[in-house]
């Protein structure tokens, strides 16, 4: 018999994240009889967010709307989530593996005195157990993990389970949910965006990045144009954020941003083990570097020994011509 799963839905800008599609593609993962259902909070309408989770497998969508949920902060969203799993009883609670999810979830697990399993890229059923793989190590491991008592609270790294189709057929049901948030400690007035908006890099298909072999911000310019051509992100090493080439918003590893395109681009990046803790899982890699030992080449599909500003414009040239 299927089990109650709730999805964490995460917006930005407004708009549903991508891995909010994820995580109801990951509950039905478990079983498909499972009953899914959605929470969104947020300080406008939010039917048409609910009605998109509906269309991506949800059955049901709570929604809180509430003009202190403009921005996340951790009481206020606590307290609301925590006031739907009352109400709904769920026994397991899904939500991305992003920044939200990394304070969110191990909140609601030790509020419900449950076991978390964090950074999950793959789940299945098996023997009556939900199996969750995660990658330990910087990414040089994996374990697999079970929960057997209490409910169970999982945060999914986005980019690795593919949502379920979008059905503009499918019905389900909308339901507001109200609530009084009387204490509020931290009120977030405005959020600044970076002017180098784009494409998300977390949740990006195609990621071009450059290390400290781009030698300089002007480097980064044509990875911009082929990033911008197969409409993917930009991204960096470390080595190329201190040395003061691109803004650390980029950096990707293991203090940085974990990714998972479909397609990795590495262009004058080494390849340290810090480094490859944010990007060993993508789908394909490809390096380009000049020198033929280096680490990158080891985790690459597809290696271009060779001066990155005469094969990343090659590339981009030929690519202008599909
Ligand atoms: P380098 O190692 O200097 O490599 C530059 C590469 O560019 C070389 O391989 C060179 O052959 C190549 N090159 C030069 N010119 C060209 C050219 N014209 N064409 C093609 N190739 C060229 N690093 C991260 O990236 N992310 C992290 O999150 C991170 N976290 C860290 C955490 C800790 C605690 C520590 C200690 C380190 C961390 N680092 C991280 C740093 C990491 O160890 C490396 O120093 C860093 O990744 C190196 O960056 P790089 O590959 O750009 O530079």
């Amino acid at each position: 018999m299927g089990k109650k799963v709730l999805v964490i839905g995460e917006m930005k800008n407004n708009k549903l994240r991508n891995v909010t599609f994820e995580a109801i593609a990951a509950s039905k993962l478990m079983s498909k009889e499972n009953e899914v259902i959605g929470v969104i909070c947020g300080e406008g309408n939010l039917e048409a967010q609910a009605t998109e989770m509906i269309y991506f497998g949800a059955d049901r969508v709570h929604t809180i709307e509430n003009e202190k949920m403009k921005a996340y902060t951790s009481q206020v969203f606590a307290k609301a989530i925590i006031h739907v799993i009352d109400k709904v009883n769920p026994d397991a609670i899904i939500m991305g593996h992003t920044a939200v999810g990394k304070d969110l979830a191990p909140k609601l697990a030790s509020r419900l005195n449950s076991g978390l399993v964090s950074d999950v890229i793959e789940l299945e059923e098996f023997g009556g157990n939900i199996v969750f793989t995660r990658p330990i190590y910087s990414g040089k491991a994996f374990e697999k993990k079970i929960i057997t008592d209490g409910i169970i609270v999982a945060t999914i790294r986005p980019n690795n389970i593919t949502p379920l189709d979008h059905d503009d057929t499918r019905k389900g049901e909308l339901e507001p949910v109200n609530i009084t948030i009387d204490t509020v400690d931290v009120i977030i007035k405005d959020v600044l965006k970076k002017a180098t908006a784009g494409v998300d890099l977390s949740e990006a298909k195609v990621v071009v990045a450059g290390g400290r072999g781009v030698k300089g911000k002007e480097g980064f310019e044509p990875l911009y144009e082929l990033a911008d051509l197969l409409g993917g992100a930009v991204g960096a090493s470390r080595g190329a954020c201190d040395a003061g080439y691109c803004d650390y918003s980029l950096q990707i590893g293991q203090t940085g941003k974990v990714v998972t395109p479909d397609l990795y681009i590495a262009c004058g990046i080494s390849g340290a083990i810090q480094h490859l803790a944010g990007m060993s899982n993508s789908k394909v890699i490809v390096a380009i570097n000049k020198d033929p030992e280096a680490n990158i080449f080891n985790v690459a599909d597809y290696g271009i020994v060779g001066d990155l500003f005469e094969v990343v414009p090659q590339l981009t040239a030929e690519i202008k011509k599909m």
